[in-house]
């Protein structure tokens, strides 16, 4: 089945990878999966990815023969999680005439080119991505600054607490918009009043929401936040939904339903993702779906 782009008034999201750092695989990782940040963001028809985590090769599949001839992959930062996608997505094996552009916004200006070939070079990765039959372009920019295409979309972007930095997005579409706010650690004062004036009135932030309080004196300064400093940030900033993503891989369905029935005390509207979970933002306000069967990655391994 290939990707659905959204009708034309529509804002819709969907999460191929929700865990951060590394993967996690097993029984007890069933509903919210294992691959790591990859979210497909469609402004009505116009695709954006975020991140090329493994969730990449996911949506690689899914998109199939269908996928744009020119597709624009948005990096938060290049740790491994948010790369390791990339040369397994399904599109930049298909021909010559696609072409992949990359943008990375925690380079002070300088592209993902450099990086990139380091990783994917012989003898970390076998082959490089210029090998493959897509062409790729690295573009640089500076979080902070907004990024202009040429079809004249328009994404701004935000520098986040990360180490090594990392860059947010908040894309909007038919009144509309929805931010992505994953990797940082919150700082003091919170809520940071820069962020909360760059997420205001958002309809959903995905919010890397890693460890809860319990868990934080041990994790502090390891560039990831809580869910309850999402939703105490989420209110500050008078935000409609949020979904709490870059998930702990530790952390099993068990833990993760009984954190998101304690954040819904909080705030009713917030959630924590699901691969393959589909969240429409139109008119009537958010639709959060619970994700497809699982039979529908069996046919796409096998396509
Ligand atoms: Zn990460
Ligand atoms: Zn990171």
């Amino acid at each position: 089945m290939s990707s659905r782009a959204a009708p034309s008034d529509l804002l819709q999201i969907r999460f191929w990878g929700v865990r951060g750092s590394t993967c996690a695989s097993g029984p007890q990782f069933v509903e919210f999966g294992g691959h790591t940040p990859c979210v497909e963001i469609r402004c009505g028809e116009r695709l954006f990815i975020v991140d090329a985590g493994t969730g990449l090769s996911s949506l690689g599949f899914d998109l199939g023969t269908s996928a744009p001839a020119e597709i624009d992959i948005l990096f938060s930062h290049l740790h491994l999680d948010h790369i390791g996608g990339l040369p397994f997505f399904k599109p930049a094996l298909l021909g010559k005439e696609r072409v992949i552009r990359t943008y990375c916004g925690h380079l002070e200006g300088d592209s993902a080119m450099d990086s990139l070939e380091r990783i994917f070079a012989p003898p970390l990765f076998p082959v490089r991505l210029g090998q493959l039959p897509a062409r790729f372009e690295h573009h640089g920019f500076r979080a902070g600054e907004p990024l202009v295409f040429d079809d004249g979309a328009r994404v701004e972007t935000f520098l986040l607490n990360h180490p090594g930095g990392a860059t947010g997005y908040r894309f909007r579409h038919g009144n509309r918009s929805v931010c992505y706010i994953s990797d940082l650690e919150h700082s003091e004062p919170w809520p940071d009043p820069d962020l909360t004036a760059f997420i205001r009135d958002a309809d959903l932030v995905i919010y890397d929401g890693m460890f809860c309080e319990s868990e934080y004196s041990n994790c502090r300064g390891w560039g990831h936040s809580t869910w309850q400093k999402g939703v105490e940030l989420a209110k500050a900033a008078g935000v409609k939904a949020l979904a709490i993503f870059h998930l702990y891989p530790g952390h099993d369905d068990a833990f993760l339903k009984e954190a998101e029935a304690a954040m819904q005390t909080e705030m009713p509207t917030a959630f924590v993702a699901r691969e393959r979970q589909l969240v429409t933002l139109e008119a009537g306000g958010v639709a959060a779906k619970a994700p497809e069967a699982k039979a529908e990655q069996a046919e796409d391994f096998a396509s």
